[in-house]
């Protein structure tokens, strides 16, 4: 059932004039998106009318892009709000066909539903084909989606996406739906050339093959891994390259989002689908919008979607716009690596820290597996700081290891962190690598 929203955003290769068509021309075709995107919320989605309204505001008021930042910034705490006074699924949703709910995890530990009509599934399916092609997945690819299959989008539209390329889906799932033993032996037998799913859960898989006496290199024939969700560290990437043999992308977006951005060959930053999407960089306390390379908070405006559109949404990462033109000839505009979530800073005895920090840090040793946890606790009125870290065999017979590790996490972080060195499999088995969508790496017990 295809609406005229479908016919606008192409997958490969149809939209491949798009994603190479020169600026103005993009520019026009987010100038008239937004028009249309604005109207419908105004009429439809209650949420914003009001805001707007609040703020003296309608649609008219935006007659070009840069008026775009005469609306008011959204914060994922004033969709929560709205969910709250408006249960059960708040009116951000809008009043649209919709057919399918997916649900970001929220900071209050309630999930924030997000509708789709059957027109945005479809595009965000898209969306989904232009990353893996742009990632090299190719017609003829056996793709297994290692990725949980649940609440969260990201397994469903990226298995969409790998369809409409015509691939072949492997639906393996998570570990909680398929033995990490057994996803092995079938990425073995069947021939996975591609393997999508989270960073550390691809890393866990290597660990896991190694353990039942596979070659990695030999007895595999993956070329490519995908992932999302977690952020993918430069270390990250290198070690699931290095140990599998393969190419590793990341691409970044949300529940909320769809599927915004991708790695190109290039892999160096992300590609916006800048037909679909306006995204802004803003000064964190201002929401002053900045130039580009300079670093702020990324605001999206999913400029297809029908149901719970993003108009001006703060995602609270950390990052920056590059304008250059990137050698694939790609004209849509990049995000640069991110940095971190606002929301995920954390402050030990008045410090900022990122907990991407400390796993920049980590990974710097071969010694190291990647699970840990950075646990902060109080000894009277001050904070203090510790890292349980999985070690490889033998790494504790290393006297010096832990001296080196928080020396290390000195520099990066400015903060003395107490690394304490614990036997591989003892904190996988605490943080239920297994069942996990994503790795939770912080326990903050100071208000216990
Ligand atoms: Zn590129």
């Amino acid at each position: 059932m295809a609406s005229e929203i479908d016919e606008l955003y192409l997958p490969p290769p149809a939209s491949f004039a798009v994603e190479r068509a020169p600026r103005k021309k993009l520019e026009e075709i987010q100038h008239a998106r937004l028009k249309a995107l604005l109207r419908r919320a105004w009429e439809r989605v209650p949420f914003y009318r009001r805001r707007w309204q609040a703020a003296g505001m309608a649609p008219e008021d935006v007659i070009n892009i840069e008026d775009l930042k005469k609306l008011p910034v959204i914060s994922k705490k004033d969709l929560e709000e709205d969910l709250l006074a408006n249960p059960p699924f708040g009116t951000y949703q809008g009043s649209f066909p919709a057919v399918r709910v997916q649900a970001s995890s929220g900071t209050s530990g309630h999930p924030k539903p997000v509708f789709h009509t059957q027109s945005d599934w479809n595009v965000i399916g898209n969306f989904w084909a232009r990353r893996l092609h742009a990632q090299g997945v190719r017609k003829g690819d056996i793709v297994q989606f290692v990725f949980t299959y649940s609440l969260f989008i990201a397994g469903f539209t990226a298995t969409e996406g790998a369809m409409k390329l015509g691939a072949l889906v492997v639906p393996t799932g998570s570990g909680a739906v398929t033995p990490s033993e057994r996803q092995v032996r079938i990425a073995k037998d069947w021939g996975t050339t591609v393997l999508a799913g989270t960073p550390s859960y691809v890393l866990h898989l290597a660990d896991v093959a190694e353990k039942a006496g596979f070659d990695l290199r030999r007895d595999f024939k993956l070329r490519v891994t995908c992932h999302t969700a977690e952020a993918l560290s430069e270390p990250a990437r290198r070690g699931i390259e290095e140990r599998w043999g393969v190419v590793a992308y990341d691409n970044f977006g949300s529940v909320e989002t769809g599927a915004p951005t991708f790695e190109c060959v290039e892999k160096s930053g992300y590609h916006i689908n800048e037909d679909g999407y306006i995204f802004e960089v803003l000064d964190p306390e201002t929401f002053e919008p900045l130039p580009a390379g300079q670093e702020g908070v990324v605001v999206a405006t999913s400029l297809f979607k029908e149901a719970a559109p993003v108009i001006r949404y703060n995602m609270e990462d950390i990052s920056t716009l590059i304008e250059a033109p990137c050698p694939c000839g790609r004209t849509f505009r990049r995000l640069g690596k991110i940095k971190g979530r606002t929301s995920e800073m954390l402050k030990v005895r008045g410090v900022p820290l990122y907990p991407t920090a400390v796993e920049e840090v980590l990974e710097r040793f071969p010694a190291l597996t990647r699970e840990y946890l950075l646990v902060l606790s109080r000894a009277g009125q001050q904070d203090r700081a510790a890292v349980q870290i999985e070690c490889r065999a033998g790494a504790q017979q290393d006297a010096g290891l832990k001296e080196r590790v928080e020396r290390e996490l000195k520099v990066v972080t400015g903060l003395s962190i107490e690394a304490e060195l614990l036997e591989a499999g003892e904190l996988a088995r605490h943080l239920k690598v297994e069942d996990r969508i994503k790795a939770k790496r912080v326990w903050d017990r100071r208000n216990l």
